[in-house]
C-alpha cells in the first residue's frame, strides 16, 4: 500500500467512525449539519482516479438532509427524514450492496427507506433497483415511461439507445407518476419533472433542504442531458424524440436550482465540488447544464443533416 493510499484510508476510517459517533449521539434522520463535515472532501479524495460504475465510495453529506450514497461512477442519492427515507437511483446491480453499506454507514436504517424513484430507465441507474427494493421493503414510484421498462426489464424501442442497453432484473412499480407529482414522506417532499431528453422516460427530481433553519438550498437531481444513441439511429428519423428532447430541455434549466446534482457525478464536476475545488452552490448550474446539451444536440442534428445530403 502506498503511503498516499494509506493517507485516504486512514482518512476515510476517520471519517466514518465520526459519522458513526454522530449517529450515535443524535438522532440520525434530520441532525443538524456540522460544521467542519468532512465527509464530502473524504468522498472525493477516495474517487479521485476511480470513476467505475461499482467503484466504493463512501457516503457523503451534500447538504442537510441529502446523503451521497453511490458508488464512485454513479449516483445514488438519500434524503432523510424523521418519519423515513426516500433514495433516488442504486446504479447499476453490483452496486446495490454498496449503496446498502453507505446507508447505514451514514447512519441510516435501509428498512426506513420508504419511497425508490429514479432518474432513467437504464441498468447503469436501475439496475439495483430489485435488490434495493427487496431489501428495504420500499415502494417504487416511476413515470408511465419509465414503469414499463421497470416491469419487463427490458429497454425501451423508444430508446435511441435502446439496441445498445443490458436488461434490468424487473422492478415491481407501486405508484404511477405524473409529470409534477411529489413522492412524500412526513414532512419530506420531493417532486418528480417528466424531462424526456436521454431517455423517453427522463425524470428530473427536485426537493428544499435545510442545514438549519435559516440556511435552506433548492436541491435538483437533474438527469441526463446526453442525447446518445446505439449505432444506426438518427434522431431526424424520430420527430416525437427531437420534440421530447426540445421540451425537456428547457424545464431542466428553469428547475429550482441552488445545488445541482447528476446521475453521472462526472457530468456536474461533482467530486470537484465535493472537493472544494468548485463551489458546491450555482444558481445558475442547471441553465449551464442545458446550455452546452443544447449545443451538443444541435450539432448531432447538423451531422445526421450533411450525412443525409
Ligand atoms: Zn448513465
Amino acid at each position: 500500500m502506498s503511503r498516499t493510499s494509506r493517507a485516504i484510508t486512514l482518512a476515510a476510517a476517520l471519517a466514518l467512525s465520526s459519522i458513526a459517533a454522530d449517529a450515535a449521539g443524535a438522532p440520525s434522520p434530520g441532525r443538524p449539519q456540522t460544521p467542519g463535515d468532512r465527509t464530502q472532501a473524504v468522498l472525493a479524495t477516495a474517487c479521485a482516479g476511480h470513476d467505475k460504475w461499482a467503484d466504493p465510495a463512501p457516503p457523503a453529506r451534500i447538504f442537510g438532509n441529502t446523503w451521497y450514497v453511490g458508488t464512485c461512477g454513479i449516483s445514488a442519492i438519500l434524503v432523510t427524514g424523521a418519519k423515513g427515507h426516500i433514495l433516488i437511483d442504486g446504479g447499476v446491480a453490483k452496486a446495490a450492496p454498496l449503496v446498502l453499506a453507505n446507508i447505514r454507514k451514514a447512519g441510516f436504517d435501509p428498512k426506513q427507506v420508504r419511497w425508490i424513484v429514479a432518474s432513467h430507465e437504464h441498468f447503469d441507474h436501475v439496475g439495483a433497483l430489485a435488490a434495493l427494493q427487496r431489501e428495504t421493503g420500499a415502494k417504487v414510484a416511476a413515470l408511465p415511461a419509465q414503469k414499463a421498462v421497470f416491469e419487463t426489464g427490458k429497454p425501451s424501442k423508444e430508446d435511441p439507445q435502446g439496441a445498445g442497453l443490458d436488461s434490468i432484473a424487473p422492478v415491481k412499480i407501486d405508484r404511477v407518476l405524473k409529470d409534477g407529482a411529489t413522492v412524500v414522506v412526513g414532512s419530506l417532499v420531493i417532486t418528480a419533472h417528466a424531462t424526456p431528453v436521454h431517455a423517453p422516460g427522463s425524470t428530473s427530481w427536485t426537493w428544499r433542504s435545510c442545514a438549519s433553519t435559516s440556511d435552506c438550498h433548492s436541491i435538483a437531481y437533474a438527469d441526463s442531458t446526453s442525447t446518445i444513441s446505439s449505432d444506426g439511429y438518427r434522431f431526424t428519423d424520430h420527430p416525437d424524440r427531437v420534440a421530447a428532447i426540445r421540451q425537456g430541455l428547457p424545464k431542466i434549466a428553469a428547475l429550482p436550482c441552488d445545488i445541482l446534482l447528476t446521475p453521472h457525478p462526472s457530468q456536474s464536476a461533482m467530486m470537484e465540488r465535493f472537493a472544494g475545488t468548485k463551489p458546491l452552490t450555482d444558481t445558475s448550474a442547471c441553465r449551464t447544464y442545458v446550455t452546452a446539451a443544447e449545443d451538443r444536440f444541435a450539432a448531432r442534428l447538423q451531422k445526421e443533416a450533411k450525412e443525409a445530403r
